[in-house]
């Protein structure tokens, strides 16, 4: 279980899969997670073979396609119990999962007969991509283009810090069909200027450039270039200017979740490393553990790490049972990080100059949770539509136009 957290709306299912990860986890992860750190940053290919087989990539896809057509909840306890072995094998999972969520939201019959089953079972990796280069978190602001082409579509500009980028096989990337018109808002339900296409890694003029990042080792967040790339009519994913509707209902309805459970992974981790700390090393006739100002800051630690847990499977739980709780969302990705963030300028703390030392577990884990600022959108941004939540504009929500589809589908 999570640490110490009650939830009651856990079923049997959710706990016997959440102790298979767990066991997976430690036996498969752990090896391979001490040897993505030392390697530095690079793009690891093991860990792809290992998770291959769990069926995870497919957790949320439906059984009909192939996929274990499990729940939201479900998915955050394996990625919060597989990051707290290895925070990059939770990044290159999350990732995955995201990358297949246009296709299984909004693909066409044949798109998600081709591509799900083959994903479901690992054969194929997906990643999503999204960020400008310049206009970032600002979507609509992409410069990417799509432009037809006797049949085709001919896609060309760059995508940077796409997660699994030198991993995936094919690649959901979002690009500009039109100019920003009237009909962009950032609501779900609209049409506009931005559309979705499936590229194929092996299609000519898809690069990947290297940009490394400092943190989560093995995980790649390289550069996607693409250069005139043919793109058939039908790997368009959904409608024509869908583009924008695809991008914000995989980061608020997947990646919001999936960077939380990810950062709830890591910050279990780092208070395991901190409390066998301070109950090992000697001060003063007994353990660092005996002092009063060390204990306080453990029980905040813990503090931290049961807040950020209600809020993301608050959240989930939501989520699963179809709830309007977009804010809910927002909230969990804002409160994993931040309170992660806060443990671990705790475990600075109480690592005093050895929290900086190469190889110590948590130097680590605190360049990790730092790079959990900015997927699936900073701390600001939350902020941003947790105000929007108070003070309006009040927009209808992704998490509603997820569970009509799911109805739809399930009917
Ligand atoms: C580990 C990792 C994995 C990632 N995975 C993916 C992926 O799989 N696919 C993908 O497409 N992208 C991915 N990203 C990119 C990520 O989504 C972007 O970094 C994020 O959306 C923010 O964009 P930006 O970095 O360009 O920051 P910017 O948009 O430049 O924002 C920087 C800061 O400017 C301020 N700001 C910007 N806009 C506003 C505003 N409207 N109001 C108030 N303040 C504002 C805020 O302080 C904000 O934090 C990943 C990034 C990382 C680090």
């Amino acid at each position: 279980m999570p640490t110490g957290l009650c939830l009651p709306f856990l079923t049997d299912a959710h706990l016997r899969l959440h102790q298979e990860a767990q066991d997976f986890a430690a036996s498969r992860l752990a090896g391979p997670a001490r040897r993505m750190e030392a390697r530095g940053p690079h793009t690891d290919r093991d860990v792809r073979e290992i998770l291959s087989g769990t069926g995870w990539l497919g957790l949320l896809i439906d059984t009909a396609d192939g996929g274990l057509g499990l729940d939201h909840t479900a998915k955050t306890l394996v990625l919060q119990a597989v990051s707290r072995v290895s925070p990059a094998a939770g990044a290159i999972l999350q990732a995955s999962i995201l990358g297949a969520a246009p296709i299984a939201e909004y693909g066409s019959v044949e798109l998600r007969r081709r591509l799900l089953p083959e994903i479901a079972a690992g054969r194929c990796w997906p990643s999503i991509a999204v960020t400008d280069p310049e206009h970032g978190s600002h979507v609509l602001g992409m410069q990417a283009t799509a432009r037809p082409s006797r049949g085709q579509y001919i896609l060309d500009g760059e995508k940077v810090l796409v997660g699994n980028a030198a991993l995936a096989d094919v690649h959901c990337v979002i690009v500009r069909t039109d100019q920003p018109g009237h009909r962009d808002r950032d609501e779900p339900g609209r049409g506009g200027s931005l559309t979705a296409f499936l590229v194929e890694q092996d299609a000519p003029g898809v690069t990947v450039v290297p940009a490394p990042v400092n943190g989560l080792h093995g995980f790649s967040v390289d550069t996607l270039r693409l250069t005139r790339v043919r793109v058939p009519a039908a790997n368009m994913i959904g409608e024509p200017g869908d583009g924008h509707a695809i991008a914000q209902m995989a980061s608020v309805v997947y990646g919001r979740l999936n960077l939380a459970a990810v950062a709830l992974g890591i910050h279990q981790q780092m208070l395991d490393e901190t409390a066998r700390r301070v109950t090992t090393r000697r001060r003063l006739g007994g353990h660092l553990a005996d002092l009063p100002t060390v204990r306080h800051h453990i029980a905040l630690m813990q503090h931290h790490l049961m807040t950020a847990e209600l809020a993301a499977y608050h959240a989930a739980r939501l989520l699963d049972a179809g709830t309007d709780c977009d804010p809910w969302l927002h909230n969990a990705k804002l409160t994993a990080h931040r309170a992660g963030a806060a443990s671990s300028e705790l475990a600075k703390q109480l690592y005093g100059g050895h929290a900086a030392r190469l190889g110590e577990p948590i130097e680590q884990l605190r360049r990790d949770i730092d790079l959990i600022h900015a997927p699936a959108g900073t701390d600001d941004l939350q902020l941003l539509r947790l105000a929007e939540s108070v003070l309006g504009p009040h927009r209808p929500q992704w998490s509603t136009q997820h569970a009509a589809r799911r109805a739809l589908r399930a009917a």
